[in-house]
């Protein structure tokens, strides 16, 4: 990785971060989207690829931070359309209605407690 690559990586997590930062202490998604967008712009202008964890947290169609309980609600798929062990939850965003489906059964990570 060159070294303005790397500024490139440290800038996208960062704005991810504010993004976050916003988000929690405003109401108002919009300051979040705005560095969510910002951050996709620098990630697409230097061919780097947002890091799938980021990914996985953004509306792809209005840029929002899926945060549960603030901007996205979650949902399990009716388990009869399909097997238990396929059971997927359903994100729902609360800005635009975009879904998007995460295997429900993930073996390899252990709830955290205490
Ligand atoms: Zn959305």
């Amino acid at each position: 990785m060159s070294g303005k690559q790397q500024d490139q990586h440290c800038r996208i997590s960062y704005l991810y971060q504010a993004a976050h930062y916003l988000l929690q202490h405003t109401e108002e998604a919009k300051f979040s989207k705005h560095y969510i967008s910002t951050a996709k712009q620098v990630s697409q202008k230097s061919v780097l690829r947002l890091h799938p964890n980021i990914k996985r947290t953004i509306c792809k169609k209005c840029n929002c931070l899926m945060v549960i309980g603030k901007t996205c609600s979650v949902r399990t798929e009716e388990p009869s359309k399909r097997k238990p062990e396929c059971d997927r939850s359903l994100w729902v965003c609360n800005e635009c209605g975009t879904t998007k489906r995460f295997p429900l059964s993930n073996g390899k990570k252990k709830k955290k407690e205490g």
